[in-house]
């Protein structure tokens, strides 16, 4: 009998003490064939799994690192913090602290409040629009990720008609789809979600266009609703004052998560003045919100990012990733097609509906030395330098030159 891979063994416990082996998006059935499920340590934008195999990180924990893992000043101000003390009878002294820098930070927001997860922070932001407006309706773009619970989880498993009952859909960057989803709740719309920009799994990512932002803006405040911006992916990647900045759009409420802490569980709500009593009335809370060592981590993070141009360094590298990419996609002949910002790419091939392709391009770079995804969002890092962009595009040269020689490729 051959002996068990470190992963293969670990997976095989996992079988008999975790329902299906693991959950939700890193459930075994939707980690592709030949990937590793367990990982043992990271550092920088490396991450090695439980077989000792090391990988140039483009996931970077699914968006929360975005430092690097292990970043020598966030560890050093959670380490300070650990020794103080991390879940007390209250909260620390940093939950003032960082309500403080978000507020400096973010210019639509005049008070922040605090969780554990990017669900957390999105439901309390529709929990909040709906106290402040005394209305029900949330609009929700298809297809968008806020979370999974029963009132935005992408399995109908378990979740009832009347948990969505209240939630009416429209398409992102579709003017005419939001107007009319909007028209259809007439005096009840209690608020307009929209993702950061959309990255639906398995889509073309889009930024949003001028035209969508202002009139979901504009239809908020014409039916005294809020304009959610669900910025928990792409939150401090693309903009350190919010991704609608970019847009020139404000909203009343954001949800945070992911990078705000360099990879401490933290998740967070930031909103303004008009919904601020609404905030107060709500009752949110949770055993490890106040806990001080990720607000820690959290403080040194947007510190760090704000003092070296991180957004820049990202899109630098992002670029550099993005046109080696393309060229040699062309090079090669394969109808590869970049989208999203380049700080948060997805990689998607024309005609290939079931990723097959993508997944081979993904094995393939895998072997390799490079983790990608073939239909999630990746992300980038300060982590990402100059240098690890052109070690990973020989790697990506090599991917692809054995993708095109597949000859059993047929787009479907
Ligand atoms: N919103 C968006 C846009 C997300 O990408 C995610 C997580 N992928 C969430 C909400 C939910 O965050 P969490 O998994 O931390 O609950």
């Amino acid at each position: 009998m051959t002996a068990q891979s470190p992963d293969a063994a670990l997976r095989a416990r996992a079988e008999k003490v975790i329902p299906g082996g693991m959950w939700g998006h890193q459930s075994v059935s939707r980690v592709p064939a030949g990937y590793p499920q367990y990982f043992v340590r990271g550092e920088g934008c490396r991450t090695w799994d439980a077989n000792g195999r090391s990988y140039i990180d483009y996931m970077c924990a699914w968006g929360p690192m975005i430092l690097g893992y292990g970043d020598p000043d966030v560890e050093e101000a959670a380490a300070r913090q650990i020794k103080l003390g991390d879940g007390l009878n209250g909260p620390t002294p940093r939950l003032v602290e960082l309500a403080e820098l978000m507020i400096d930070t973010i210019p639509h927001a005049d008070w922040a409040l605090f969780s554990k997860n990017g669900t957390d922070a999105t439901t309390a932001c529709v929990t909040i629009a709906r106290a402040g407006t005394r209305k029900r309706k949330i609009l929700v773009a298809e297809g968008a990720y806020h979370g999974a619970i029963p009132w935005c989880t992408p399995s109908l498993e378990g979740v009832t008609a009347e948990d969505r009952a209240h939630i009416v859909y429209y398409q992102f960057n579709d003017v005419g789809s939001l107007e009319a989803a909007a028209d259809s709740v007439k005096g009840d719309l209690a608020a307009i979600l929209v993702s950061a920009f959309k990255h639906d799994l398995g889509k073309m990512h889009e930024m949003p266009t001028l035209e969508f932002a202002r009139a979901a803006r504009k239809m908020a405040d014409e039916a005294d609703a809020a304009l959610i911006v669900d910025d928990v992916r792409a939150g401090f990647r693309l903009d350190l004052g919010g991704s609608w900045e970019l847009v020139g759009v404000r909203p009343d409420l954001a949800a945070w998560s992911k990078a705000i802490a360099n990879g401490r569980a933290l998740a967070a709500v930031t909103g303004n003045d008009r919904f601020r009593k609404a905030a107060a009335s709500i009752f949110t809370t949770g055993s490890f919100w106040t806990a001080g060592v990720a607000m820690a981590a959290s403080i040194a993070t947007i510190t760090k990012l704000k003092s070296s141009d991180a957004i820049s360094l990202m899109t630098a590298s992002g670029q550099r990733l993005r046109d080696g990419i393309q060229a040699q996609a062309e090079k090669y002949g394969l109808p590869l097609r970049q989208s999203g910002p380049v700080q948060m790419p997805v990689f998607l091939f024309e005609g290939d509906k079931n990723c097959v392709m993508g997944t081979r391009f993904c094995v393939e770079a895998l072997k390799r030395g490079a983790y990608f995804h073939p239909a999630h969002t990746m992300f980038l890092s300060t982590a990402h330098t100059p240098e690890i962009i052109d070690e990973t595009l020989q790697i990506t040269d090599e991917a692809l030159k054995i993708v095109a020689q597949v000859a059993d490729f047929e787009p479907v």
